[in-house]
């Protein structure tokens, strides 16, 4: 059941690194990351978390490493953790050290407060001998003061500059296996930065709107920025930074890839009509029961919750599956043609059935199994409704006539 992928410009070609067993650049898989909240030496918290966020599509996890015990915590975590681990450093290189013996894949240094260059080498020369890549994760917000008054400002040439100048450290020091981001709050500020960091570097590109809010504000802004340059072929592992359960993060990281055809899809993608005054059910309320049924059973498919039947299975027959409220019934119908007619408050129950044949058993299957007489009780029930409710049931017609009406009327009076 493939779907048209994203037609993004060809995709940049960065050079490779693996953050643990996962891929980055060079035309890998794009990956998700995300970050946990809970205090890195809550050994237990932090695992738990780890497993969400991977359940809710991360490949990547970053955990703060702020203090020795989130360090010593590391230790614990990383060997029980399903995904890669990159430790968040600021401020303390000692910290990075530390996160490095705990064993992690990754790391994520600021340049914009982790500054002196013997320090920095050192890092780096202790992450070459490990074999662990870092992201240089330049920050609009916390950018190396020197530089931003050089450019009058967190410009997109500011913080190129910023991850150029730390990579040249890097260099001092013979190591480059290194991802870049260029984070900023502000959406076209972010989009500038990453264009001209693809540009300039050849290394993979981690994406993120930061500090972009709690949802759904957060999530426009975050979707906005990464999927702009997405398809323009620009990014290679990203992240939404919302204020809000990091769960979301992820599963919107995921989403996000699944939507633009990025992503191999693991849940359900749920379509369904804004409703409208021929609306035969709540229609808002049947699709959220739908989706939670679905996604909790992890079903790939397209399925297609619509409130009417006079133009629900037509408008949404590109769907695998769907479900279109009528009198009292619901036709639930396969790629366009009705498979079967149930009674409106089985309408969910029957969709979520009807989604675990369809995938063990495929469409051919399904659609061979349809009830006798169901195309035609749901003509029948089609005729009916727009019999009643004629082919205006939002009565357009008649308010544009008052409103001639009326506009007429005062027309004359004045
Ligand atoms: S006409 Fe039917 S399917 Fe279309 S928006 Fe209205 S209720 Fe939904």
């Amino acid at each position: 059941m493939s779907r048209p992928a994203l037609v993004a410009a060809e995709r940049r070609r960065t050079r490779r690194i693996n953050v643990g067993n996962v891929p980055v650049g060079d035309g890998a898989p794009i990956s998700v990351q995300s970050m946990t909240t809970t205090k890195t030496a809550d050994v237990d918290g932090t695992l738990a978390q780890i497993y969400a966020l991977a359940a809710a599509g991360a490949d990547i996890v970053r955990c703060t490493c702020n203090e020795a015990a989130a360090a010593e915590g590391l230790a614990h975590i990383v060997p029980r953790s399903p995904v890669p681990i990159v430790a968040d450093v600021h401020f303390h290189y000692e910290m990075a050290l530390g996160a490095l013996e705990a064993g992690v894949q990754g790391l994520r240094l600021n340049p914009g407060n982790l500054r002196k260059a013997s320090e920095i080498k050192l890092v780096a020369s202790e992450a070459k001998a490990r074999g662990v890549p870092i992201r240089i994760g330049v920050n609009a917000g916390s950018l190396h003061p020197e530089v931003a008054a050089r450019h009058g400002g967190a410009t997109p040439e500011a913080l190129v500059e910023s991850a150029k100048i730390e990579l040249a450290y890097f260099q001092e020091v013979d190591f480059d296996d290194v991802k870049i981001s260029v984070k900023a709050s502000s959406v076209p500020l972010m989009i500038a930065a990453y264009r001209l960091a693809s540009e300039t570097f050849d290394h993979p590109l981690h994406l993120g709107v930061t500090e972009a809010g709690p949802p759904p504000a957060g999530l426009v802004k975050g979707t906005a920025g990464i999927a702009t340059l997405l398809a323009e072929g620009i990014g290679d592992t990203i992240r939404y930074s919302l204020t809000a359960d990091p769960v979301e993060e992820a599963r919107a990281g995921r989403q996000l890839l699944e939507a633009l055809g990025l992503a191999e899809r693991r849940g359900v993608d749920l379509i369904a009509c804004p409703s409208c005054g021929r609306a035969e059910i709540d229609v808002i309320g049947v699709a959220k029961a739908a989706q939670a049924a679905l996604e909790a059973r992890e079903i790939p498919l397209q399925v297609a919750v619509m409130g009417c039947v006079v133009n629900g299975p037509g408008e949404a027959r590109q769907a695998d599956l769907g479900i279109a409220a009528g009198k009292k019934r619901g036709h639930l119908f396969i790629k366009g043609k009705i498979v079967r007619v149930v009674p409106e408050d089985q309408m969910v129950e029957a969709l979520v059935a009807e989604a675990e044949r369809l995938v063990a058993e495929g469409v051919e299957a399904r659609l061979a199994a349809a009830d006798e007489g169901a195309e035609a009780a749901a003509e029948a029930d089609r005729a009916e409704l727009l019999g009643s409710k004629g082919t205006d049931a939002n009565r357009s017609l008649q308010r544009v006539e008052l409103v001639r009406k009326t506009v007429r009327g005062d027309a004359e009076a004045g």
